[in-house]
């Protein structure tokens, strides 16, 4: 048996004690669920309006998504940019995309506020593309990018590449050429499958530390206004007129806002008593897909960079809302003592959690998984050492919304209830951007349309 071990959770070295609730309380703001989401959203809330806050917890902090992912900072939605154009409109979309971007310098805003120390290392990520389709997408999405005045990726083929001439016209701008070598030695791979390479602003940060640093820098500036519970979960919300009251433990807490940053809408019930239900299938819309990585420990003689690979045969594994692939991110990392070391994460395996079953943190890691990564790593990682043990193998829960988008907003059946949820694959930058925006929402400014916004059929805002 293989056990769910992540080197997120592992540098957390935490002391801090597990304080449950322990009596009625009350705040202007309660926020469910103590991830990356969680904690931005009290960071952005404390700092942004005059109101009380609460935060809680049903484990511990940073011990879900946030502390079993791949800590790899980027700004892309699982969905190419075409696809939300299609669905959204131009001006959404790019909104959308834009709002993402902007959570790199919210990142920064919150490390140099708090003073916090999580290494956070930036630079340039990479991707590899195999197929004609894939290069095709891409370029369509670049000349989105580059007609609504973002940066596009850069994209450089292979000049070797014979379906080079079957590229329309109108994406000649678009890309460069270099000889293949050049691009497989960016990629690290000497897999001549890959015929394109794809390049971006990406970072890496250990997500989990971030949080629980985070946590710490609030418990220590707002003394008056924030408190929080681990070991607490909610069991039931109940949405009145304008207030709301959660079942904890024992006890009950009475707020004027709810804030849902839970990852999914499991494991607890929300009763709308103001009026329209809030629609079960809603409710239950956010479905879950079990994320595998490994990662393993070497001498720190590369730098750090994130690099993904899509191959060319998919997968069988499923992926609905795109395509499969695989990412790698390296990063220094402290092992035995000393700082001499970098850790390679690798992650691309997925399984859809079946309707109505549980995920549980502390089931076994796949060895099947650990199987593919490796078989993976050797064919297409230049860099890869051959025989390799593993340091890490983890496991952890994605929830993802039937469009692919975060949620972000109120309840538009009852806007006492708030969220910054669905994690959908990548989660780290939209989750800080979903704090500041419900931030906004609490102090009740008129906040602009946006591709975040929840939807529900019964309940038209
Ligand atoms: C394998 C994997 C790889 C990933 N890789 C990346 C990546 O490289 N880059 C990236 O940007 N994103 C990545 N993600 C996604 C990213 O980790 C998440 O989007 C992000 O951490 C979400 O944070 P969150 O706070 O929304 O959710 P979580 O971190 O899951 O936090 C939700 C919290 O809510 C708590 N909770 C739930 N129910 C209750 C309740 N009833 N009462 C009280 N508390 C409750 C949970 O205990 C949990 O702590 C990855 C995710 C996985 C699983």
């Amino acid at each position: 048996m293989i056990p769910n071990h992540s080197p997120w959770i592992k540098q957390l070295k935490r002391t801090r004690p597990v304080v449950p609730l322990d009596k009625d309380v009350s705040s202007d703001v309660v926020i469910v669920g103590g991830g990356i989401a969680g904690v931005t959203t009290a960071f952005f809330a404390l700092r942004n309006t005059d109101k009380t806050v609460i935060l809680v917890e049903a484990t511990k902090i940073a011990h879900g998504a946030t502390g079993h992912n791949a800590g790899q900072i980027a700004s892309y939605f699982e969905r190419p940019l075409s696809d939300l154009v299609e669905e959204f409109g131009a001006q959404l979309a790019i909104d959308g995309q834009r709002s993402v971007e902007s959570a790199w310098i919210l990142l920064d805003q919150i490390v140099s506020e708090a003073k916090l120390q999580t290494p956070l290392y930036r630079f340039t990520g990479y991707a590899g593309l195999s197929r004609f389709d894939q290069v095709l997408l891409h370029l369509k999405n670049s000349r989105y990018s580059v007609e609504n005045r973002l940066i596009p990726e850069s994209i450089i083929l292979a000049d070797h590449w014979d379906r080079i001439v079957d590229i329309p016209k109108e994406f000649k701008d678009l890309y460069s050429l270099a000889p293949q070598k050049d691009l497989l030695q960016l990629l690290e791979t000497n897999n001549p499958d890959y015929i394109a390479c794809l390049s971006y602003q990406k970072g890496c940060m250990n997500s989990a530390l971030f949080s629980e640093e985070l946590i710490g820098y609030l418990i220590a500036t707002y003394t008056d206004r924030f408190s929080f519970y681990e070991g607490s979960p909610v069991t039931t919300i109940r949405l009145k007129d304008s207030k709301a009251s959660l079942e904890v433990l024992a006890y009950v807490i009475e707020a004027e806002r709810v804030v849902l940053c839970t990852n999914g809408f499991e494991n607890f019930s929300i009763l709308n008593e103001k009026g329209a239900e809030i629609d079960t299938k809603f409710h239950h819309s956010v479905s879950g897909r079990i994320g595998y990585m490994s990662g393993y420990v070497e001498p720190l003689n590369n730098p750090p960079v994130a690099i993904s690979y899509f191959p060319e045969t998919d997968r069988s594994s499923s992926d609905p809302t795109g395509e499969s692939y695989f990412y790698l991110t390296r990063r220094p990392h402290e092992h035995d003592g000393k700082d001499s070391y970098n850790l390679v994460c690798t992650g691309g395996p997925e399984k859809v959690l079946p309707n109505g079953a549980e995920y549980s943190g502390n089931d076994s890691y796949s060895e099947d998984a650990r199987n593919v990564i490796d078989e993976f790593l050797r064919s297409n990682y230049n860099k890869h050492p051959g025989e390799t043990e593993y340091s890490f193998c983890w496991h952890g829960l994605m929830g993802y919304t039937p469009n692919g988008i975060r949620r972000i907003g109120p309840e538009p059946c009852n806007p006492v209830l708030l969220y910054n949820l669905g994690c959908n694959g990548v989660g780290i930058l939209p989750s800080i951007f979903g704090g500041m925006r419900i931030s906004r929402f609490l102090n009740n400014e008129h906040v602009e349309q946006s591709i975040f916004d929840p939807q529900d059929q019964s309940c038209k805002i």
